[in-house]
């Protein structure tokens, strides 16, 4: 995906029009993460977005944790997002968590006060929501909302030092309880969490809320364009209203908003996410199945591949389902270019070549892949007896079956032509050998005589190949979309209980010294990785994708 793109997205034309109009000088982006969780291929396309503008107009872009939550928050995910950040090959130019704030974004809250913009709301959570009616009626006031400011600053004070019990009071915006935007009707700001927070420890038992804590953080960096989802465009009138009670400068940030990545067959909620992991539907956050950034490249994905994954979607206004496929071939375009091939025999089937001489082991030229020659060649061990797939035999085979049967001559790859003499069976009639005669002309697969053989099929030698453990995934659910439910219906109900089959396979000699994260194509079958469990003597390969792809059209349109 190297092309130039010809116009500009309107995230693009916003930016480019503010530093035509010197509105910026440069500008600032941000990707703010909340770490409760780890990442996914959603939170890769704003990752992409805002790093993707950074560089297309020379600007910045922070990594910010927003931290306003410590219920909910671990250290281990924040560790995790700035790896994958870095995985996908961005460097943020600030690392900053939305607690470095906590400070002056209560300072702007009792300034609030002050000015009889705020009030602590000692009604429950229920009294608060009923009140709020609905946006046709107009909003009940809450018996706290004409507290005095004195009582208003002395309350707060005292829900900042501890003295309130989580959930018995909150401090509200007063906004505007008639507003036909429910996110008017006198947001909260603070609420009382008392929990340890990881960076700002117990200092705080008062917690900023999102709608609140976004916008000051983004005025405090220096944001320009503040990009999220859009959910968040109902937001937005409140994320103004706070910045107008502190700008003083006039350089705020302007929130934009774009349609949130939906993949099909997976969910992408954290919440559902976490569920997946601590009720162990998956073994954890970087199971090969899961859409997560972490899961992605245990699965064998590579940066590149979600990049131009991301850059291929766009940014759009609408929502929409974007086919996995697509995310698949991305990965395959990708693998095809780096990935060498080896052979493996996924369900083997032995073959015995009778002709070929006993004890005899020979070294063949096998070249790692066609489409890149630096990759140069290797060489594979063939003798007496292989390997092959079973499926690659067929006894009763229609005319069209190009691959081996009785009688019939096929290519083994890169070795010789062999032909089918022999079918051998045990008293159940399971073929458990196939007995072939091999010809020495055809070395290399060459024809001697230009005879020609249809099919070519893979083999492993079976003296020298190593088996290994593969794992085989499909998708985790079975609906396109596991979030569109009927009312008695949860997601897991559509958990793909075949979504991980693991099998022993037959791989070549060379695949003995593999690491982790080495990715290869078995030839025939797909793309395949060396899993974190992997060992020496003991090898993992997840399978990444196969090689099947019907998305070549519709990806390069
Ligand atoms: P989730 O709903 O999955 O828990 P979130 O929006 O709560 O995600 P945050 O940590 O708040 O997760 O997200 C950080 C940034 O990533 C936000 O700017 C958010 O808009 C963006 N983001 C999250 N999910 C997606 C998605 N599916 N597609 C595009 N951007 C996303
Ligand atoms: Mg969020």
């Amino acid at each position: 995906m190297e092309e130039k793109k010809e116009t500009l997205n309107f995230i693009e034309q916003i930016i480019t029009n503010d530093l035509e109009t010197g509105k910026h000088k440069q500008i600032i982006t941000r990707f703010p993460p909340e770490p409760n969780g780890y990442l996914h291929i959603g939170h890769a396309k704003s990752i992409c977005l805002n790093f993707g503008l950074k560089e297309t107009f020379n600007g910045k872009t922070n990594l910010r944790f927003d931290d306003t939550n410590p219920s909910k928050e671990e250290v281990e995910y924040v560790n995790s997002i700035i790896d994958d950040v870095h995985w996908l090959g961005f460097e943020y130019d600030n690392l900053f968590y939305a607690s470095d704030y906590f400070q002056q974004i209560y300072e702007w809250a009792v300034m609030l006060i002050r000015e009889g913009k705020a009030y602590v709301d000692e009604q429950t959570p229920e009294q608060i929501s009923e009140q709020r009616t609905n946006p046709t009626v107009p909003g009940i006031e809450s018996p706290f909302r004409n507290r005095s400011v004195e009582e208003n600053l002395r309350i707060f004070q005292e829900m900042k030092d501890g003295k309130h019990d989580e959930g018995s009071m909150v401090l509200r915006a007063k906004v505007d309880m008639n507003s036909p935007n429910m996110h008017m009707r006198d947001p909260i700001m603070y609420r009382i969490i008392k929990k340890h927070h990881d960076r700002t420890g117990d200092k705080w038992c008062i917690y900023p809320m999102y709608d609140y804590a976004h916008g000051q953080s983004d005025y405090i960096e220096g944001i320009t364009h503040s990009i999220c989802t859009l959910e968040f465009e109902v937001h937005r009138p409140l994320y103004e209203w706070f910045l107008d009670q502190i700008d003083t400068t006039g350089k705020r940030p302007r929130q934009i908003e774009f349609a949130r990545l939906n993949v099909s067959y997976t969910v992408m909620s954290k919440r559902k996410l976490l569920e997946l992991v601590t009720n162990k539907y998956v073994s954890g956050w970087d199971d090969p199945r899961m859409p997560t950034i972490s899961g992605l490249r245990r699965r064998g994905y590579t940066p590149e591949s979600i990049r131009n994954f991301a850059e291929r979607i766009g940014v759009a206004k609408r929502e929409n389902m974007i086919d996995v496929g697509l995310l698949e071939f991305f990965i395959r375009e990708d693998l095809n270019k780096r990935a060498n091939r080896v052979m493996a025999v996924l369900d083997p089937l032995k073959v015995v070549i009778t002709n070929y001489p006993d004890g005899q082991t020979e070294q063949l030229d096998s070249g790692n892949n066609p489409e890149d020659e630096t990759a140069g060649t290797r060489k594979v061990n063939f003798s007496k007896e292989i390997f092959i797939e079973r499926e690659d035999f067929m006894e009763d085979a229609p005319a069209k079956f190009f691959r081996l049967k009785p009688g019939g001559e096929v290519r083994l790859r890169n070795a010789y032509f062999v032909k089918c003499n022999e079918v051998i069976k045990d008293k159940n009639g399971n073929i458990t050998e196939l007995h072939c005669t091999y010809d020495p002309d055809s070395k290399g697969g060459q024809s001697p005589d230009g005879r020609k053989v249809k099919g070519t099929i893979h083999w492993v030698d079976s003296k020298t190949c190593i088996d290994a453990e593969v794992r085989l995934y499909d998708r985790l659910f079975t609906k396109e979309n596991p979030d569109d439910l009927a009312e008695n219906e949860t997601y897991l109900d559509y958990l793909n209980p075949d979504s991980l089959k693991t099998i022993t396979a037959k791989v070549e000699k060379s695949l003995e010294s593999v690491n982790p994260g080495d990715k290869f194509q078995f030839e025939r079958k797909g793309y395949f990785c060396v899993d974190k469990n992997s060992a020496p003597g003991k090898l993992v390969f997840n399978r990444t994708v196969t090689l099947k792809d019907s998305w070549s059209k519709i990806a390069t349109n």
